[in-house]
């Protein structure tokens, strides 16, 4: 139950649908953003909504895709989302996509949709996690795809290879998969951005080959604070091996410890102290301590 913004209304869950001659489903040209509520009856707010927003519409600008309505309406329809399913906590997920109006690759008279849906999200990975790290493998499947479809966008078609990713890791009894790009050099996880500390320094891959991720800016603006020095740059993975901590960052994983990479041990195997130190901040941050 509840209600789902759907081009500019809000329909009861139910009702909002799509046909089987959906465009996005057939091609999957569309995308999306995953932002996230939290302690809204507190006053907290959506965390970081206007970036989440700034991004949906590069994203639609990259894959050709008119956008029908303004960054406005797009925050406005998050924050009703949550306020008229009456939501503390939240996930949300705006999209924009074709619909079934016409077939073929053209697409260029087809008109965008935007959904915009909220519901309570349960914990990413077992609550532990967030204090004792995941162990995670080199995914078989790379990154490449994004280079293709271009990472800038957060597009439906860039998850084909995250979800084997995903699906590898945790058929190998780890949590996470950690993708390398078509180099060889680590891109990102199958929905976070990657960090290492190594010497002292915070390293993160540059952005060519994974999303620009809205924690890892965050985490990079935390560092600055703490006056951690940072490295975007490529990374080996022997490089991940032999760091001191690494962890992931996402919307939904959050700030997340990897204690275990290809069953190699990284640092203590646990979670690090700047680690735990950047969650703190980052879960003040999100709580509404000190939200932007
Ligand atoms: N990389 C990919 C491929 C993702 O899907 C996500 C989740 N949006 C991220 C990184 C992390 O980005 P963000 O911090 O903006 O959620």
């Amino acid at each position: 139950d509840g209600v789902i913004w759907l081009d500019g209304e809000m329909v009861p869950w139910r009702e909002a649908k799509v046909h089987v001659l959906t465009h996005t489903l057939h091609y999957g040209l569309g995308c999306f953003e995953g932002v996230r509520a939290y302690n809204t009856a507190e006053g907290a707010a959506i965390f970081r909504m206007k970036d989440h927003t700034d991004r949906l519409f590069r994203s639609a600008h990259i894959l050709n895709m008119k956008m029908p309505f303004s960054k406005d309406e797009i925050n406005a329809a998050q924050l009703s989302a949550v306020r008229d399913n009456n939501l503390d906590e939240a996930y949300l997920r705006p999209m924009v996509f074709y619909g079934s109006e016409g077939m073929g690759l053209r697409a260029d008279n087809l008109k965008a949709h935007v959904m915009v849906a909220a519901w309570e999200w349960p914990s990413y990975m077992a609550p532990e996690a967030k204090e004792l790290g995941i162990k995670v493998r080199t995914s078989s499947y790379t990154r490449h795809h994004v280079n293709i479809t271009m990472c800038k966008a957060k597009a439906n078609g860039n998850y084909i290879n995250s979800m084997l990713a995903l699906q590898e890791a945790v058929s190998s009894g780890c949590e996470e998969a950690l993708m390398l790009d078509n180099e060889g050099y680590v891109a990102e996880g199958s929905s976070e951005n990657f960090f290492i500390l190594r010497n002292g320094v915070l390293h993160t891959p540059e952005l060519t080959s994974c999303l620009e991720g809205i924690t890892r800016q965050t985490i990079l603006d935390f560092a600055k604070e703490l006056n951690i020095e940072v490295k975007e740059r490529r990374i080996t993975r022997d490089e991940v091996y032999v760091a001191e901590e690494a962890f992931f960052t996402g919307t939904a994983a959050e700030v997340l410890p990897v204690r275990e990479l290809d069953g190699r041990v990284i640092g203590a195997g646990k979670r690090g102290p700047l680690t735990e130190k950047l969650q703190t901040m980052f879960f003040d941050a999100v709580k509404g301590r000190s939200a932007k």
